[in-house]
């Protein structure tokens, strides 16, 4: 068995292959395990509303050539949930029991798709858009030029909005806190942003809290939204967008400090020695408002991989975002988000 160091990382997606691309190049040796709960080989979420442009073949999406992770020597377990992470005998416990042992580990776990306590129960009948395989249902389940309830909103579900509308489906948007999320909007800018929606083509309703949401299977449409108010809206297929929670639970046993998301420090240390995190799943110490943050967007979480990859190796080198956050109205009435920005 080899002696080289093995350094595992838990998740597929930007940060986690930044990590590992960076870990290569500056160890040719050491043993490099990326751990993944999806199916496919790392491929971009961010161009999924694509899937509405006509590219629906998952592989026209993948970052790397398929015989990326073999070249470079690194090890891609898919399908392979981890349910524990044991500190004290350095390992990680998959959900099929199996345990894989680790010298220094890497979090980038990322976020799932936030849901209100109060649409859990008809979570079934909605949609969610945050996977290649959950964009596909929802273009299977929306007819041609059909309409769209977009509950919450988010820049994530905002940028799908865009696409739907320039491919021909109504979107119906219900806002709620999280509209603009992950940037922070003020109560007496709200209006100013919400109105820049219908300005971009969509239409923008304030029946107050959503109540639930019934299936209307062979009526019009497949789907109702009623609201606490007793009025209702009429909907093909219903998507929820609540911006996105960080899939920490594995850790809860791991010893390491949890607010929302990992608490690490500039170093993207967690507070233990030999773990760290990058990417959706962390919040980073902020000197200046003594507490913790999050920051979103594929240039941050790119640079989270990076970043505390170069620390494994042993560098000191801190994050900071090169992004700036600011949600702006264009001129011709849209809005513009840096979250919206993607170079490839
Ligand atoms: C449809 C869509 C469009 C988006 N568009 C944009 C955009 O235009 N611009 C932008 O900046 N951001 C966008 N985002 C957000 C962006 O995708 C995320 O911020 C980014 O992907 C986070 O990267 P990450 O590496 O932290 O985590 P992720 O990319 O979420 O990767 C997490 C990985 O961890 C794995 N995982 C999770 N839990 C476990 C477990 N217990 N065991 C094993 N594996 C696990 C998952 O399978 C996945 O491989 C979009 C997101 C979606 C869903």
């Amino acid at each position: 068995m080899s002696s080289a160091p093995h350094l595992v990382i838990i998740g597929n997606g930007v940060a986690g292959n930044r990590a590992a691309e960076i870990l290569r190049e500056k160890d040719k040796d050491c043993r490099i395990s990326i751990i993944s709960a999806g199916p496919l080989l790392f491929y971009n979420r961010y161009e999924l509303p694509d899937v509405f442009k006509g590219r629906q073949d998952w592989r026209d999406y993948l970052e790397n050539p398929p015989e990326y992770f073999s070249d470079n020597n690194i090890t891609l377990r898919r399908k392979s949930i981890v349910a524990d992470v044991d500190t004290e005998r350095r390992k990680l416990v998959l959900a099929h029991r199996e345990e894989v042992s680790f010298d220094q580990l890497l979090v980038a776990t990322g976020g799932s798709g936030y849901l209100p306590e109060r649409l859990q129960e008809t979570a079934h009948l909605t949609h969610q858009f945050t996977t290649y395989r959950s964009a596909m249902g929802m273009y299977r389940d929306l007819p041609k030029g059909g309409r769209v309830v977009m509950l919450g909103g988010d820049m994530i579900g905002l940028d799908l909005a865009r696409t739907l509308i320039e491919t021909g489906y109504h979107v119906t948007v219900v806002p709620g806190d999280r509209t603009f999320w992950p940037h922070e909007i003020s109560a007496e800018e709200r209006p100013k942003y919400l109105s820049a929606l219908e300005t971009m083509g969509m239409e923008v309703i304030n029946h107050g809290e959503v109540e639930r949401i019934e299936d209307t299977t062979g009526s019009a449409a497949a789907r109702r939204v009623v609201f606490v108010s007793g009025e209702t809206v009429a909907a093909d297929v219903v998507v929820t967008q609540y911006g996105l929670a960080p899939m920490v639970d594995f850790m809860s046993t791991a010893g390491v400090d949890i607010e929302r998301g990992l608490l690490v420090n500039p170093q993207l240390k967690t507070t233990r020695d030999e773990i760290y995190a990058a990417g959706d799943v962390c919040q980073i110490w902020e000197q200046e408002s003594n507490g913790y943050r999050f920051y979103y967007g594929w240039r941050n979480v790119r640079k989270m991989g990076e970043i505390s990859a170069r620390n494994m190796m042993g560098e000191e080198v801190p994050f900071e975002t090169e992004v700036d956050e600011h949600l702006i109205i264009k001129d011709d009435g849209s809005i513009d988000s840096p979250f919206w920005e993607y170079s490839a």
